[in-house]
């Protein structure tokens, strides 16, 4: 069997364990677990899926000499490892700046100040019963630590502060801003309007359009957080790393989101007079 591509390893032929050979076991056991909880659930799985079914054809179209076979599969195999990093841009990109921010190590580094974070999710939270009440479509994508840049660029500049009176204002049909997404960083909008990538997914029910996901589509590739209000059945759900969580109500959402930016925030009493 010729299979050139592969690194050449030289195993050692007597095998001396030591306490180095044990943190190098380590070390590597665990890069690995951090690279399959980086892939789980992203379209990396069904890749690694197809690389698995080519190199098997390799191996047996080698073993039973069908040469012109086994030579498509070489090229399709080099093809391949020249488009990884294109294909995959987004997911590479996400990994070696969880590496930067030291996230590769730790769990999430949310940047922004305990207070920031606490408003934004209380107006989030009161802005999304405001709107489902009244079936307005919305879509609120929360920035943490992956830079939402090249969306926020495909929309209108607010940079205001954060207030559920002006992200129920920007989602009104028919007003310039309320097609798209809003992109808040903590107390702050960034943009209304915003472009996001869809989740193209066959496995996503037929029933969600394109709000929905482009709401998966952002939290898959990025550590972004999306709450979504649907226009048809005034239905609140949340996403986050491509996984959306439906029918949540005012308490629910709370706590979810709570769970994942670690803030503590209750449904405040202003919330529940205001939107009466
Ligand atoms: P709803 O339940 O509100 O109908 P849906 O998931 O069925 O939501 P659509 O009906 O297709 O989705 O919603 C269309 C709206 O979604 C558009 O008007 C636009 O505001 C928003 N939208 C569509 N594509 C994108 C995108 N790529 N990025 C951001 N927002 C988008
Ligand atoms: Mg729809």
């Amino acid at each position: 069997m010729n299979l050139q591509w592969l690194p050449k390893i030289d195993f050692p032929t007597t095998i001396n364990f030591n306490i180095t050979t044990v943190i190098d076991l380590l070390i590597v056991a665990f890069v690995m677990y951090r690279v399959f909880l980086l892939i789980k659930g992203t379209r990396a799985v069904q890749l690694i899926k197809g690389l698995i079914v080519i190199l098997v054809g390799t191996v047996v179209s080698d073993w039973l000499h069908l040469y012109t076979f086994n030579w498509i599969l070489r090229q399709a195999m080099t093809a391949l490892v020249v488009a990884l990093p294109i294909v995959f841009q987004p997911e590479l990109r996400r990994a070696l700046e969880k590496l930067g921010g030291g996230k590769f190590f730790a769990g999430s580094v949310f940047m922004l100040e305990e207070e920031e974070k606490n408003t934004m999710v209380i107006e989030v939270v009161r802005a999304t019963q405001m709107l489902a009440k009244n079936s307005i479509g919305a879509l609120i994508v929360m920035e943490r630590g992956t830079g939402l840049e090249e969306y926020i660029d495909t929309g209108t500049k607010i940079d205001g502060k954060i207030s559920a009176e002006l992200l129920v204002n920007i989602f009104i049909p028919k007003t310039p801003l309320h097609d798209g997404a809003v992109v808040v960083r903590g107390d702050r909008i960034l943009a209304a309007g915003c472009v996001l990538p869809l989740d193209e997914s066959p496995h996503v029910s037929k029933a969600l359009g394109t709000r929905h996901r482009a709401g998966l589509g952002i939290t898959a590739q990025s550590d972004s957080v999306a709450v979504i209000v649907s226009e048809e059945t005034g239905v609140v759900s949340l996403a986050v790393e491509g996984v959306l969580t439906r029918y949540l109500d005012e308490a629910s959402l709370t706590e979810h989101l709570n769970n994942v930016l670690g803030t503590k925030t209750t449904i405040g009493l202003s919330s529940l007079w205001r939107w009466r």
